[in-house]
């Protein structure tokens, strides 16, 4: 077995709305410049993407949805769809750049699928928000339901897809709630106070794929513990009961407490906690097969190169302590790009530890058993038993 798949073309920073977006491809390039200058990357050749095929797009897209993102660039007319509205600014090249990004998640899937590799990872996917119909949320084209469409074709007949970004994965829980052969499990701040407003805890699949949505809404403030408290109350018990033959994950980290877009509190630490707890799960649940995309995460120079670069070190079994200093020349390089001051070490002191959920009140109990009470007993699980 080769190591995991890392999928990268500097060809992927093309996926840049417009140049005051708040989803600037940026931080993918610091991203990985700085897992290069720490060593993660060592030996390691990035599989470049070609863009996906309009009949791969078509999984989960529909055909005159396609046609209206190509044509919007010269249009001299709304072309509607989400489009050119400001959290989806229509530019040129779109419809490439977002096929691009599409086909990066396709080949992440294909290197797994055909044997080559358990894990793979593309930190430029994760657009979770994109519906069949509409561009939504920042996302033009759905790469992870279209990774998942892929994979369901091609021998994997039970995925399991998990959304830790701050925003309900609703795109992908929207392609997938009548398949009982999906399950989707978000953890994000309460759609009572962030948009896109749904990811309820009832919001659990429609018919004989009822259970096979999850949502866990956690109350804006909530901290690395206590997000991991109920992750940990929430996810294996499900994962263990679902037997799913991969694990899909989107890895945004827009959960971050510097991110200007959400209320979430979790620090560097504790993403670089979750995802050893994705690959754990990976590990146990889902015969190590481990298809991990990015997402959401403005905090555009302190957060999401550090986190993103856990998470590829993560994925190859390189960790990198948080203790570690971040080469002088990053900083540099990064200081010349911003104003804000740049992290000089790895980590910033988050505590990641946590009491087990059934130990005693926390805030974010609530949260967690309103989600156990809605899908546990559709996977014959006891949503009161603590060892469920
Ligand atoms: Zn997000």
């Amino acid at each position: 077995m080769t190591p995991p798949a890392v999928v990268w073309t500097p060809e992927l920073l093309g996926y840049r709305l417009s140049d005051t977006h708040p989803l600037d491809p940026i931080r993918l390039d610091l991203t990985m410049r700085l897992a290069t200058g720490l060593g993660v990357l060592d030996g390691i050749e990035p599989l470049a993407p070609e863009p996906a095929p309009d009949d791969q797009i078509e999984r989960v897209h529909e055909p005159s949805y396609l046609a209206a993102v190509k044509s919007a660039p010269e249009a001299h007319f709304p072309v509607g769809h989400g489009l050119g509205t400001p959290d989806n600014p229509i530019f040129f090249g779109m419809h490439e750049a977002s096929a691009l990004v599409c086909g990066g998640s396709l080949l992440a899937a294909r290197e797994i699928a055909g044997g080559r590799v358990n894990r793979a990872v593309n930190i430029a996917g994760g657009l979770h928000h994109a519906m069949a119909s509409a561009a939504a949320g920042f996302c033009v084209y759905n790469d992870c339901a279209v990774a998942i469409s892929w994979l369901l074709d091609h021998g994997f007949d039970r995925i399991a897809y998990l959304d830790t970004d701050v925003h309900h994965g609703d795109g992908v829980q929207a392609a997938f709630q009548h398949d009982p052969r999906v399950l989707t499990i978000s953890i994000h701040q309460h759609p009572m106070t962030l948009w896109p407003g749904t990811g309820w805890p009832g919001e659990v699949g429609e018919g004989d794929a009822a259970g096979t949505s999850v949502n866990l809404a956690l109350p804006p403030g909530t901290r690395d513990g206590a997000w991991l408290r109920a992750f940990h109350a929430v996810v294996p018990s499900l994962l263990t009961a679902f037997r799913p033959s991969i694990l899909v994950t989107q890895c945004g980290v827009d959960t971050h407490y510097e991110d200007p877009l959400a209320e979430l509190n979790l620090t560097v630490d504790g993403h670089r906690a979750i995802y050893r707890a994705l690959r754990e799960l990976a590990e146990t649940t889902a015969g190590g097969k481990w298809l991990a995309l990015g997402g959401g995460g403005y905090s555009l120079f302190r957060t999401v190169p550090r986190s993103w670069t856990h998470l590829l070190a993560t994925v190859l079994d390189r960790d990198v302590d948080v203790d570690r200093s971040i080469p002088a020349d990053w900083i540099a390089h990064t200081a010349g790009l911003t104003g804000v001051p740049v992290p000089t070490t790895m980590g910033e002191g988050g505590s990641v530890e946590f009491e087990s959920w059934g130990s005693g009140g926390d805030p974010v109990d609530p949260a967690v058993m309103e989600t156990r009470r809605a899908v546990f007993p559709l996977h014959g699980l006891d949503p009161d038993d603590p060892r469920d």
